[in-house]
This record gives C-alpha cells, sequence and structure tokens, in this order.
C-alpha cells in the first residue's frame, strides 16, 4: 500500500500517461498492445471521377489494373472513390495469436473479402470514433493459401464529412487524405485487457475521489490498485509481472454492486444521419461500413444488442449489399440486430404533416414487418429538434406507446424536468416517454458515463433502470470492441451503476411497470434551440408543403377511379406504385437534417431533386385519374375541388377574372355566383381604399396596410400608427449552429424595410375589376436584396393576399413579416399536425421568453371570442406572436453548412384574414387548406356516375384529411385489396358528431388504425329516406379516426 501522503494527482496522470495512446508509448502499456507489425502489399485503382460508386460492380472493379502505392500516399479530391487490393503474409511465427489487420486513411473506408462481402467499416478520423482494426483471426493458424487477399474501398470523406474549417463549414472540394497505416499485427491480449482494465480504474479514481481527499472509497481503492499495477508491471519480465497485474485489478473489479443499483439498459447504436454533412448516396455507404462492423463484434460477443432505426436505411443495404443485409437478418431474427422506431426515415419532429407522420409509421413499419416480421414498439427520435405536441395521439394511432429522445437536454435556458415521464398530446392521447440520462446516443460506455446517467437522472427514487445507448454516431461507425470489453467488465462493480445487455421492449416493460410514479407534461416538447430550422432552406419547406398537398390529390383521385371501376387493373397496380414512390421520396426528404435545412449544398440539391420527382409522378397519376374520370362527350372547362367543402374561385380568361363560381365539395360540379358584392377602390394622397364584402382595406405607398375594417364585426384589424404587412430585417448571426438557429437577440436588431426610392416602387395598380384588385410594388431590402409583390383582394375570398417574389443575396439577415393585429388575448394558435396548439404571447416565465420563435403550419391566429385575426401562409413554417403582432418567418441567411443557402430567389404566398374570433376557428381552417390546396384545371364532360358530391361531411371541424387505395396485403403489390381508406380528425379542439356522405358505391367500413389493420367490427353503410349513403362517427377534441370502406 502506498503512502498516506500520495498526491492523488500525480498518480491519477501516471495512470493516464501508462493508458495514453499519445505520450510514452515506447514504454507505456498501450505501446505493448501491437508488439509484432509487417507491412502489407497496397495496390490502388482510382474509380474515375465522372464514375459513380453505383454504377460500378465488384466483380468489374477487381478486374481493374491496381497498381503498387506505399504508407504516405494522399487520394483525393473530396467524394472521390479509391480502391485498394491488400495482400496480406502472416508470419509462421504468428501461429497461434490474434492476428488484426490495420488500416487508416484518414477517411473513411470498407473492408471486403475476395467475394466482394462487406466485413467491417474503418475510421480514419475524427480521432474519437478511430475504428482502425479488424480482426483476421482470433488465434491463427495457417491452412489456406500463402497470401490472405483484401479489398478496400475508401471513401475520400471523413465520418463528419469535409468541412473547409470546422466540421459544419461547407466542404472543402478539394480535400486529400494521406494513407497513414496499413499493415497486419499481432494483437497481445492480455495488455488489451489490462489496458481496459486500466482505464476503467483511472476513470473510477477520477470521477470518485476530490483533490481534498473527500470522495468514495472506491474511488481511492481505483486509485491505489492502477498504481500498484503500473508497479507490479515490469519490462523485461512481461509475462510473469503481468500475472500479478492482473491479479490487481481482478481483485479491485471482483466486488458487486448493491442490490439497489441502478441499472443501465446498455443497447448498441449508431446514429446515421440520412443526409447531413454527405449525401444520401453516402448514406449508403455508411450504412454498410457501420453494420458490418457490428456484425463482426456480434459474432464475438454473444450477449450483445443493437438497436438500428429508419427502414429507407435497412432498404438501401438491402438493395446494394445482399450478403450484409441476409447477415443483419440472421441476428435480426435472434432479437439482438433489432429495427426500432417504426419509421421510414428519423423524420423532422415539427415541420411534417400529420398525414406525413401517420405515412412515416405506414411505410416503416410495413417494411419492418415483411422483411422481418418485426413491428417497432416504440418511436425512436433521438436527435430531431424539437416535437410537435400531437405526437401521442399520433404514435397511439399507429400502436405505439413508447417514445425515446435526447435531445431536449439542448435547450439552452430551461431544463426538462424529467427523463422519465407520460407525454400528454393535444387529445389527451398519452404515451410513456424516456430520455436516457447520459445525454448521449453515442456512449462509450465509460465509467464517467455510467456515473452521469446515474447522477443527472431527474426521476430518483421514481425508477430503478436508465437506457445508455452505446456506439459512435452522427456519420454512422455504431458500437466499438473497447466498448463492448468495458462494459463487460462493468456488469456488476461496486461503485459504478450495473450493465445489462438490453432492448428497448425490455427497457420500457421495466419502466412501464414503474410508471405510477412518474410525472406528467402536457404539450409540446420544445427545443430552446435550433428554431432557425422553420426557415432555413426555404425551398425544403415550399416543396415539403407542395408534395403534401399533390400526393393528397394523387391519391384521392386514384381512390376515387378505383372505386367507380374506371381503372385497369394493371393501372391501378402501376399507379398506386407512383404514389406510394412519390410518398417514400417525400418521406425521406423528411430527414432531420434535410427538410429543417441544415444540410450541404450538395444533399439539398439532391434533396430538391427528389421532390421535383415526388410532384412529377403526383402530377402524371392526377392526370391519368382524370383521364379515367372523364366522361366521353364533348368536354368543357372545369375546376375540380378535393376538399370536401364548396370553395368559391374565379374563372379567367386572358388573365382577367370572367365570372365566380362556386365548386361543390369533392367534384367539378359548380354554380355561378349571382349575387356578387364587387371590389371597390379609391385612390387619393398616396392611398388605395379597397373595399370587398367582408373588408374595407387602406394601403399605403410601400404597400403596408394602414388601414383595415372588418365588415361583419365593424373592428379595425391594424392599430393607430402602426402597419400591416410590415416587412421587417434583423441580423441574425447565431453563436455556432449557422443554418440552425437564430437567438433571441436578433430580436433586438428589427429594422423595418419601407423604403421606396422612387415612384416606380410604390404601390400601382394592376388589375382593377369588380371581382378583383390587384396592386404591385417592388422594393430594395438588405443590401443586396429586392422584394416584388402583388396584392389581391377578390369579391370571393375574406382574407387578403400577398403574392411575394423575393431576390435574396443577404448575409445572416432575418426577413420577417409582421401583422400588428388590434386583437387582445393572452395566447396565439397555431396550426400543427392534425389540430392546433395555443401557446402564450407573453413572457410571463423563462419557458414562455424561450419560445421566441416557434413552429406553426398554414396559420396562425390571435383570438378574442367574437374577435380574430389570423395570417396565412403556402410554404412557412416559423412564427413569433409577441403581445399583439403576429410576425411570419420568411427568409434566413445563413452560411453553413451550405455556403449558398437560399441565395437565390423565392416565391411565396401568404395572406391576412379577420373574422368572428374563435367561433370562426373552422372557416379560418378551411380557408388555410384552401389557400394550400389549388383547385385542378380540367376539362371534363359531365358524367353522372362521376359528377355530384363524392364525400360530404357535415361536420364544420371534422375535415376529410385523406382518401387513399387501401394498403396491400403484405407481400402481394399485384392485388389490390377492394378498400380505400378515409381518415378525418376533429380540427377545432370540440366534441363533435360527424355524418360521412358518399356518392361511391361503397357496401360497408370499419374503423381502422393508422397502420390500416381493423380496430372496430364491419358495418354496413346506412341508407337515408332520400337516397343519400352514409356512416356516421363521434370525434372528441382533435380526435384522428381512419375507416376502411369496402365496395
Ligand atoms: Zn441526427
Amino acid at each position: 500500500m502506498a503512502s498516506l501522503h500520495k498526491n492523488r494527482r500525480t498518480t491519477l496522470e501516471r495512470i493516464e500517461k501508462f493508458v495514453s495512446r499519445i505520450y510514452f508509448t515506447d514504454v507505456n502499456l498501450y505501446g505493448r498492445i501491437y508488439p509484432h507489425q509487417e507491412n502489407v502489399d497496397i495496390f490502388h485503382w482510382a474509380l474515375p471521377q465522372d464514375q459513380h460508386w453505383k454504377s460500378i460492380s465488384f466483380d468489374e472493379i477487381i478486374k481493374q489494373t491496381f497498381l503498387p502505392q506505399k504508407i504516405g500516399d494522399c487520394f483525393g479530391p473530396t467524394w472521390a472513390t479509391h480502391y485498394f487490393k491488400i495482400v496480406v503474409k502472416i508470419p509462421e511465427s504468428w501461429s497461434g495469436k490474434e492476428i488484426h489487420l490495420r488500416w487508416n486513411s484518414n477517411s473513411e473506408a470498407l473492408l471486403f473479402n475476395s467475394l466482394g462481402e462487406p466485413l467491417q467499416g474503418f475510421t480514419g478520423s475524427p480521432d474519437h470514433q478511430k475504428r482502425e482494426e479488424f480482426i483476421i483471426s482470433k488465434s491463427w493458424e495457417k491452412k489456406g493459401p500463402e497470401e490472405l487477399v483484401y479489398f478496400i474501398e475508401m471513401a475520400c470523406n471523413s465520418m463528419f464529412g469535409a468541412g473547409k474549417g470546422g466540421m459544419i463549414d461547407a466542404p472543402d472540394p478539394d480535400r486529400k487524405y494521406s494513407l497513414e497505416m496499413a499493415n497486419v499485427a499481432v494483437c497481445d491480449t492480455c495488455a488489451y485487457h489490462l489496458l481496459i482494465d486500466l482505464e476503467l480504474l483511472f476513470d473510477m479514481a477520477k470521477e470518485l475521489t476530490e483533490a481534498d481527499g473527500k470522495g468514495d472509497s472506491r474511488g481511492y481503492q481505483a486509485l491505489y490498485a492502477g498504481n500498484q499495477i503500473i508497479n507490479a508491471i515490469q519490462a523485461d519480465d512481461w509475462k510473469n509481472s503481468f500475472r500479478e497485474a492482473q491479479r490487481v485489478s481482478n481483485e479491485f473489479f471482483k466486488y458487486r454492486n448493491g442490490e439497489r443499483a441502478h441499472i443501465i439498459d446498455a443497447m448498441g447504436h449508431c446514429h446515421i444521419d440520412t443526409a447531413w454533412l454527405w449525401t444520401y448516396d453516402e448514406t449508403i455507404r455508411k450504412c454498410a461500413r457501420s453494420w458490418s462492423s457490428v456484425i463482426a463484434l456480434m459474432k464475438d460477443y454473444p450477449e450483445m444488442t443493437f438497436v438500428c432505426s429508419q427502414a429507407q436505411q435497412f432498404s438501401w443495404v438491402k438493395q446494394y449489399y445482399p450478403s450484409l443485409f441476409e447477415e443483419m437478418k440472421h441476428f435480426i431474427s435472434l432479437g439482438r440486430f433489432i429495427p426500432v422506431g417504426g419509421t421510414w426515415v428519423e423524420m423532422d419532429g415539427n415541420i411534417p404533416s400529420g398525414e406525413s407522420f401517420i405515412r412515416q409509421f405506414l411505410y416503416g413499419q410495413r417494411f419492418f414487418l415483411k422483411e422481418f416480421g418485426i413491428r417497432s414498439q416504440e418511436f425512436w427520435l433521438p436527435d430531431t429538434f424539437g416535437y410537435s405536441a400531437q405526437t401521442p395521439q399520433i404514435l397511439k394511432h399507429v400502436g405505439i406507446s413508447r417514445f425515446l429522445t435526447q435531445k431536449l437536454s439542448w435547450s439552452l435556458v430551461n431544463k426538462f424536468p424529467h427523463h422519465n415521464f407520460l407525454w400528454e398530446g393535444i387529445d389527451g392521447s398519452t404515451v410513456i416517454v424516456h430520455f436516457p440520462p447520459g445525454d448521449s446516443y453515442e456512449a462509450n460506455c465509460k465509467v464517467s458515463e455510467a456515473l452521469k446517467t446515474e447522477r443527472n437522472l431527474l426521476d430518483k427514487g421514481r425508477v430503478t433502470r436508465s437506457v445508455m445507448l452505446y456506439g459512435f454516431g452522427d456519420g454512422g461507425g455504431g458500437p466499438h470492441k473497447p466498448m463492448l470489453d468495458r462494459m463487460e467488465r462493468l456488469k456488476d462493480v461496486d461503485g459504478v451503476p450495473k450493465f445489462e445487455n438490453s432492448t428497448p421492449n425490455k427497457f420500457f416493460e421495466n419502466l412501464e411497470a414503474e410508471s405510477s410514479q412518474l410525472c406528467r407534461w402536457v404539450g409540446e416538447l420544445y427545443l430552446e434551440l435550433h428554431n432557425g430550422t422553420y426557415t432555413s432552406q426555404a425551398d425544403m419547406k415550399k416543396y415539403n408543403r407542395s408534395c403534401e398537398y399533390k400526393l393528397r390529390d394523387a391519391e384521392l383521385l386514384l381512390a376515387i377511379a378505383f372505386t367507380l371501376e374506371r381503372i385497369p387493373l394493371a393501372d391501378l397496380v402501376d399507379l398506386r406504385t407512383n404514389v406510394e414512390e412519390g410518398w417514400r421520396l417525400l418521406l425521406v426528404n423528411q430527414f432531420h437534417d434535410v427538410l429543417p435545412g441544415s444540410s450541404i449544398e450538395l444533399a439539398h440539391t439532391e434533396a430538391k431533386e427528389w421532390f421535383r420527382k415526388s410532384l412529377q409522378l403526383a402530377a402524371e397519376v392526377v392526370d391519368r385519374c382524370i383521364s379515367y374520370l372523364q366522361g366521353t362527350s364533348i368536354a368543357s372547362y372545369s375546376l375540380l375541388n378535393t376538399l370536401p367543402w364548396s370553395r368559391n374561385a374565379l374563372i379567367y380568361e386572358n388573365e382577367k377574372p370572367l365570372k365566380a363560381i362556386s365548386v361543390k365539395p369533392m367534384s367539378w360540379d359548380d354554380d355561378e355566383l349571382g349575387d356578387i358584392s364587387p371590389v371597390v377602390m379609391e385612390q387619393g394622397g398616396g392611398i388605395h381604399k379597397i373595399s370587398n364584402k367582408w373588408f374595407s382595406v387602406e394601403i399605403d405607398s410601400s404597400g403596408r396596410i394602414s388601414s383595415m375594417i372588418h365588415h361583419a364585426s365593424g373592428n379595425q384589424v391594424v392599430p393607430t400608427k402602426e402597419f400591416g404587412n410590415q416587412l421587417v430585417l434583423f441580423d441574425d448571426i447565431p453563436l455556432y449552429w449557422d443554418a440552425w438557429d437564430c437567438m433571441d437577440y436578433h430580436i433586438e436588431t428589427r429594422n423595418a424595410v419601407n423604403r421606396p426610392s422612387c415612384t416606380e416602387e410604390e404601390v400601382h395598380v394592376e388589375l382593377a375589376t369588380p371581382l378583383k384588385v390587384t396592386l404591385k410594388w417592388s422594393q430594395p431590402v438588405g443590401q443586396k436584396s429586392r422584394v416584388h409583390q402583388k396584392i389581391h383582394i377578390t369579391a370571393v375570398h375574406s382574407f387578403i393576399e400577398f403574392e411575394t417574389r423575393v431576390e435574396w443575396a443577404e448575409n445572416r439577415k432575418f426577413l420577417k413579416v409582421e401583422f400588428p393585429v388590434e386583437v387582445h388575448a393572452n395566447q396565439a394558435s397555431f396550426d400543427t399536425q392534425f389540430g392546433f396548439l395555443n401557446r402564450p404571447n407573453h413572457k410571463n416565465t423563462s419557458w414562455d421568453s424561450a419560445k421566441f420563435e416557434v413552429c406553426g403550419h398554414k396559420w396562425a391566429d390571435l383570438s378574442e371570442p367574437a374577435w380574430g385575426v389570423s395570417v396565412l401562409n403556402d410554404s412557412k413554417y416559423g412564427w413569433s406572436v409577441h403581445g399583439r403582432t403576429i410576425t411570419m418567418s420568411l427568409l434566413r441567411s445563413p452560411k453553413a453548412p451550405d455556403a449558398n443557402c437560399d441565395m437565390h430567389e423565392h416565391f411565396f404566398r401568404y395572406a391576412l384574414m379577420p373574422h368572428n374570433g374563435l367561433k370562426s376557428r373552422s372557416e379560418v381552417i378551411r380557408e388555410s387548406y384552401n389557400f394550400n390546396c389549388e383547385l385542378i384545371s380540367t376539362k371534363v364532360s359531365k358524367d353522372t356516375s362521376t359528377s355530384g358530391s363524392w364525400f360530404t361531411v357535415n361536420s364544420s371541424s371534422v375535415i376529410l384529411e385523406t382518401i387513399k387505395p387501401c394498403e396491400p396485403v403484405l407481400g402481394d403489390d399485384k392485388t389490390p385489396v377492394k378498400r380505400i381508406l378515409v381518415r378525418l380528425f376533429e380540427s377545432c379542439g370540440d366534441r363533435t358528431h360527424a355524418r360521412i356522405e358518399t356518392s361511391l358505391p361503397f357496401v360497408n367500413y370499419m374503423e381502422c388504425n393508422g397502420l390500416e389493420e381493423p380496430i372496430g367490427p364491419l358495418l354496413p353503410f346506412v341508407v337515408s329516406t332520400k337516397g343519400q349513403k352514409f356512416f356516421t362517427a363521434s370525434f372528441t377534441p382533435f380526435q384522428i379516426k381512419s375507416f376502411l370502406l369496402s365496395f
């Protein structure tokens, strides 16, 4: 035993240096791990830069001419691919030893055997996620050819892309990667395991002791044991001295925990961002590198478990790496490689629509069921920037009642008060939630992490277990051998929580059993960070909204044509495949760095192509279905309404409005509107005064609203001396995460934009007719940008519309539009998935104050009981309502990770709609749908079988959101099931009964869940005395209901 006065610091640092991979490696333990090394022969062939890795097969690769290369050679440029043939000769004298192939190309790489089967990934950088060794044999026995041959695919990017400068900077296109190491070596497993022990002792000593002699006695035991081990080891008598070192170590680690010690449910994990600082195509290879490494480890560690999300990534591996997929299937069948989350990708948690959320699960779970016979039991979204308050009900609707994340640990201001809780959504649905208290999804199974997990846990005394997700992540990687060896040693050691190899099911079953002690959290899980992602990369948002509505139209028309038996079977199967493909492209683009706008330019360019493809598929389906639904007699021009309520519209000729019509619900039948109040305009003193049936508005020469009287209430919308449609520009310089964050202080830099510099820039009249008036103006904004706007007021719409074009070229500026409104309320409402969310419009508490920028979808509203004002939009998601000002975020200009983010022309529309307050909520919601879901211009002939309303709903608050052919039986895509899926939800927070009427030949119906599985009895449609066919359904506030309709 060492002296009583032994110095803690020098002893700790002595141990630290003895295991260091940087210092004293010629005399320390780390330096003993590879006592014998031999070079390998390296031959190289570069994939031509105009060729993609997907375009060449392994058989073709190995036929290429590989030329000799040596250590120190450099390869590039960024994103290029290089192939290496490695010839390994193992000396006879290494017989019986553990032999490793070691490779570090300062990049990512994938090792293949000579058959082209992926064996394992290599990672050269960054340092903290290195993986340099592949175990050729645990006990080498020469029994084959003289030489072993491997192939290595080198990807010219590091684990976190190729940022020029910092990690999130835009990629350096010309980076070179040097081959730092390529050899074969004997691994001294005794030295390696002692190194693991010493690292654990060092960590325990550091964590459990304090400088003044205070702390835990186990910490001092660890400190002295570590010191004693180093004393025991003698360089000239390694074998014997090692036995003594091992004895000291075993003596320390044999002491067990108490029976009620906290238990860590450890699960291997590998967070692979589906695109981020790299493209989707690179992610495909990241999956192969990561998961082949996992499989290699699983073969050596029989208790190891691994949880893995995102069906899209599984699907890619199935397509590009079939041998790896087969191995994964084997371990999945053993319950060790565990598909989790049930979604197609780990999507953004705020912006996707309710239907998009459901589709993430529909396609994700169906993939897992079809390929593996597995249904994920939990929602898995550890790294997403906030979670909508409608999530619990959506989860329940797809059969999930558990949720795991950790991202709220990133909140800047308020610490979320639980790690385990019951989460209640806007409709009252509840799911059980766990945040791993280690605040990480990429742990290393270190003592410090285990202790943090227990110490940080906020629900102490209420729960007995916590999850630890270990494995390199974000850019893939997954578990590394030392993590498993640390965990093995720490399973049950006095002083550190117990470790168990676990599964989500095991953890949540236990948590559910302990749930009576848990607290409840109501409403959204708002991340107090990354709230610039509601606005960055405006095209992602615009395409997302557009795809959601166009795909809705496409599958609705497909369902109608199918039900009316207007479509040949083969075409039906093709078109259904097209719609599904369109959805999948959209779902992938909803990934939590793509839709939020936080990826590199290459990834966003790829995403735009996928969005356009999705829109093209939807448009083709719409066109084809309309052609099937059209009658055969002479066709006339019509507008098709795909929404379940009547809509007013203007018919144009030569761009001038000709007449006003009302199109019937879900129909192309219309009536001309007879008794129309015309739009009237007066001009004078630089002001344009315009009135329609609903309001009288005054527009100043800058395009701002100086007054707006709502006729029904007589109320003024705009407070005195303030202006609606006020564009404002802010400085927008975050602390680090450029595309992600707008900080609270940006609000202090407000600059109003109202500076027409000449009369040409002022408001002009473009169109003045009784049916519509259009004003237009154009002004510079910021240093290099310009806004062009048309303001439309029609005789058929209760809102004023702002059609906007922005040439945007700013640096770290944030453009918004403000609508101060004469409304007194303490909360504002924001459209969200299948409902809306109320949030305070004041800053009473730090929680209110931290929500200075929030997410909302098609509308935001400030209302009194009988008076209110809403703002609608066609593609925006960032909002703030402070006091009586509704502000909508329009454009940002971050420079990382995409240096050109949003630097181009943008088109978007928004509108201002005064109304009769809370009692008009359903009107606002309907107008927001109308504003986003265009009437489809088409030529049709009146045909009795396709005319009339296909569906109507008699409740103003129940929205018929989705009509689609139901999914085929798993594994049989060719045989359509004669059923249509109909999804409705209550949109206003009311309790209501709805009658869903149809003119289509349905016979019976049954309620189902979001995965289209029946949950209710088969019931016949009712036929009224007037011959109307209908069924009824009751709804609680914000309730989502799905039905299968048979014909
Ligand atoms: Zn992520």
